[in-house]
């Protein structure tokens, strides 16, 4: 039995993608929890009294919604509220996840389109689908990843691709304009 590689007590059944490593389901979502709490952390996303709106587009959307409640309860000031469309006087945060951004760079890369390369940083850029439809299905939520279409498709198709040998790929790509830009 392969064992978790954060607790090394319970069996390591759920692949993180990013690491190559397997976790218990226990660790998993503490992993992403300390994932998405980080990119706020380090990216200043959150003041000390900060009203906080997330737009739900979808159903997916209440992924981001569940997490943000998570952190509302360890961070006191913090008040979170979700609605089909923005509201005045309530904040909306980037709701880019991790994958949408790394195909957004590539494709500006490839395409040559400058105003695809921009940083802007959110609660899920740490985040990839496969991990958020992973943490979903463990907390009982619902994750499809978004159809993407044309050219955007086949960018995924490669990042799939590239994904198998190379891991952290996705954190690369994010990590390649960060270093250009700055
Ligand atoms: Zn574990």
């Amino acid at each position: 039995m392969m064992l978790c590689v954060k607790c090394k007590r319970r069996k390591g059944e759920i692949l993180i993608k990013s690491l190559g490593k397997y976790a218990c389901p226990e660790c998993f979502k503490k992993i992403i929890f300390k994932r998405f709490s980080k990119a706020i952390t380090i990216n200043k996303l959150i003041g000390k009294k900060e009203r906080i709106l997330v737009v739900i587009k979808n159903s997916n959307d209440y992924v981001l919604f569940y997490l943000m409640c998570l952190l509302a309860k360890k961070h006191k000031g913090l008040t979170v509220y979700s609605a089909k469309k923005r509201v005045k006087g309530l904040r909306t945060l980037n709701q880019e996840n991790l994958t949408d951004i790394a195909i957004r760079i590539l494709t500006g890369f490839l395409k040559n389109k400058k105003e695809l390369l921009k940083v802007k940083h959110g609660p899920l850029e740490l985040l990839s689908d496969y991990d958020l439809e992973t943490y979903a299905r463990l907390v009982g939520l619902k994750y499809e990843p978004v159809k993407r279409r044309g050219f955007k498709a086949d960018v995924l198709e490669l990042l799939n691709k590239l994904e198998k040998t190379r891991i952290g790929i996705l954190y690369s790509i994010k990590g390649l304009i960060e270093d250009i830009s700055t």
